[in-house]
């Protein structure tokens, strides 16, 4: 039975390069994906698979009961693009939207989803219990797609759920995964330092922000190093830096922005603790003022250890090229991780790497090996399958 199915995936590819370079030549930004969902749901009406759109906002979930009893899993694929100038010039199928790009593989992952549903649907009378397909808006942007998607209760029945990202830092033919921690949590922060600006020959009657904020810079990088226990992990990134206005005037204030990583509560709370402690101590002692925002994003993704070790062991059930690495968590964030807080679960990396155009995910020039796809919809398949035996 199983291997007519995986068959009926391979004979799909072509649709689902099709779909893939469709998608990627028109990308829209986090909840604003009305068009890419209704092509999703035009998708699954034309196969006349039942789904329901609208979910949590833009999110398109299908679900296929298989004609026998098992077990209800949920297998998810993101969908929304990034606000990035596409550079891949030479590609046929190059983003026609200005400043809009699938430059992280979403685009990938609907192509192998809707491939699978497809799949699922000419063999349901042979499968066990029922697949629900989350098509899943804004993943890129907080507070993301997947909370909604929840909170609806579209998946109260669900028994766990498996999803995969196509990764270019793995090798094509390769499945990584973690038994735990596998995706770090996503925090922003924003500093102003308001201190007193003047000219630039005159210091001493002014509160410098710039000097303050030079300060505060190194000050923070002290919290992983001497606040965070040194076998935890985090990491504390300041990425701007906006002060000033001209060269010979001492700047009135100036704004830092960053993003805090974590795997563990614990570790979260300190850092903020610690930075909003440094920031009040630096800012008193130079007399300024300041105002602090810490915005907490998705939280860490934590994979379930039953789940995970299915996908460890029997991703190569799926086809016997891949191999599968059990590896060291990405300090990458991915909402994913709130399915994994409500539901028995496992997110993995699908190798994806075209070692003669590699650049990473976010860039410009990002691109994947379209063939990953196939692995990306046969091993989603297989962790369903493999659930049904050792749930
Ligand atoms: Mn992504």
């Amino acid at each position: 039975m199983n291997r007519s199915i995986f068959e009926t995936i391979d004979s799909l590819f072509d649709k689902m390069v099709a779909t893939r370079r469709h998608l990627h030549q028109y990308p829209e930004l986090s909840f604003e994906e009305t068009k890419t969902a209704k092509f999703i749901a035009r998708t699954y009406q034309d196969l006349g698979i039942p789904h329901d759109t609208q979910v949590g906002g833009n999110g398109v979930i299908a679900r296929i009961e298989g004609g026998k009893p098992g077990k209800t899993v949920a297998l998810r694929a993101d969908f929304d693009a990034l606000p990035i100038e596409e550079q891949n010039d030479h590609l046929s199928f190059r983003s026609k939207h200005e400043g809009v790009m699938h430059a992280c593989g979403h685009d990938g992952h609907t192509a192998e989803l809707l491939g699978l549903a497809e799949a699922v649907w000419q063999h349901k009378e042979d499968l066990p219990g029922t697949v629900v397909f989350v098509h899943q808006h804004a993943e890129e942007f907080t507070p993301g797609g997947a909370k909604p998607i929840i909170e609806s209760g579209a998946l109260d029945d669900v028994d766990a759920v498996f999803g995969t990202h196509l990764w270019v830092n793995t090798d094509y033919g390769t499945i990584d995964v973690s038994k735990g921690a596998f995706m770090a949590g996503a925090d922003a922060f924003k500093i102003k330092i308001i201190g007193k600006g003047g000219h630039g020959a005159q210091p001493h009657q002014t509160k410098d922000a710039i000097v303050i904020a030079s300060d505060l810079v190194s000050s923070l990088q002290q919290i992983v190093a001497r606040r965070i226990d040194p076998l935890k992990t985090a990491v504390v990134t300041t990425g701007t830096i906006e002060g000033g206005t001209a060269f010979n005037v001492i700047a009135d204030t100036a704004t830092l922005t960053g993003t805090v990583r974590t795997f563990e509560t614990t570790v979260q709370e300190t850092i903020i603790e610690e930075m909003e402690r440094i920031v009040k101590g630096i800012c008193a002692a130079a007399g300024a003022e300041y105002e602090f925002s810490y915005e907490k994003g998705y939280p860490p993704l934590i994979n379930h250890e039953n789940e995970a070790s299915l996908i460890l062991e029997e991703a190569p059930l799926a086809d016997a090229s891949l191999q599968t690495r059990e590896v060291e968590p990405s300090m990458a964030g991915e909402d994913f991780a709130y399915y994994l807080k409500e539901k028995p679960g496992a997110f993995y990396f699908t190798g994806a790497k075209l070692p003669e155009h590699y650049y990473p995910h976010h860039h410009p020039k990002f691109d994947f090996d379209e063939r990953a796809m196939l692995h990306g919809a046969k091993t989603l398949l297989q962790a369903y399958l493999s659930y049904q035996n050792h749930s």
